[in-house]
Order: C-alpha cells, then sequence, then structure tokens
C-alpha cells in the first residue's frame, strides 16, 4: 500500500459516506439517471480520492462494457465503477466516466441540512448482496 494523498476540492461535491471523503463535485456530475444493481447510481465526467480494482468485462443493462470498481482511497469502500470501455456504439460517451452508487456517497447540501449529521452513525443501511 502507497500513502494516499487526499485532495480537497473547492464547491459543492459528494463524500464518501463512510469516511466523508471527498469522491466527485457537483460540477462533474453528467447524469443522475443510473442505476445500479443496488439501486441509483450517479455519472461523473471525473471523480477524486479514488482507487481502482481490476478492469473486468461486465454485462450491464445497456450492453458489454469494460469496467474497474472503484474504491475509496482513504476507508476502501467500494463506491462505484469506471467505463473503461464501452462495446455498443450508443453507449460509447459513458468511457472514461465514473458511476457512484447513490447509497455510497452523501452530498454536501444534505450533509448541511443535517439529514447527516454524523456520517460514521448512518452507515446502518441494511444491504442484500
Ligand atoms: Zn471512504
Amino acid at each position: 500500500m502507497g500513502r494516499v494523498f487526499v485532495v480537497e476540492r473547492e464547491g459543492r461535491s459528494y463524500r464518501c459516506k463512510y469516511c466523508n471523503t471527498q469522491l466527485a463535485l457537483f460540477d462533474d456530475l453528467a447524469s443522475r439517471a443510473f442505476h445500479c444493481r443496488r439501486g441509483k447510481a450517479y455519472l461523473f465526467n471525473n471523480a477524486i480520492n479514488i482507487s481502482f480494482g481490476a478492469l473486468e468485462e461486465r454485462m450491464m443493462l445497456s450492453g458489454l462494457h469494460t469496467v474497474a470498481d472503484i474504491f475509496c482511497c482513504t476507508c476502501g469502500q467500494i463506491v462505484g465503477w469506471k467505463y473503461e470501455a464501452a462495446h455498443e456504439k450508443s453507449q460509447k460517451y459513458k468511457e472514461g466516466k465514473y458511476v457512484l452508487e447513490r447509497g455510497r456517497i452523501v452530498d454536501d447540501i444534505e450533509f448541511s441540512t443535517g439529514f447527516f449529521i454524523d456520517s460514521r452513525s448512518s452507515v446502518s443501511d441494511s444491504e442484500e448482496n
């Protein structure tokens, strides 16, 4: 394991639900209309403070994609995946983009309005895998 350097950007952002590390900026949000096996997910043009899993071919609702799971670099929780390549022409726009699972991130705005007063104590959702 190398040293972890956490960067912090200005502006509204989405953070790791488990450790509050900044993962993506609101300005980089490309789409909210994504879904994953565990529910809603957001598509981002860029993400920060993440590490990558191994590339794999994954069959999704929209076709075959080459993806890599992405993990919070601070706590190691899986937070989503990155599209390295799309095999369907209509899905090419996703290449190089990041998907963060909605259930694994918190919005700064929610955070400041008190929905998540302490992100650590809110890790109580049951999850079926
Ligand atoms: Zn984290």
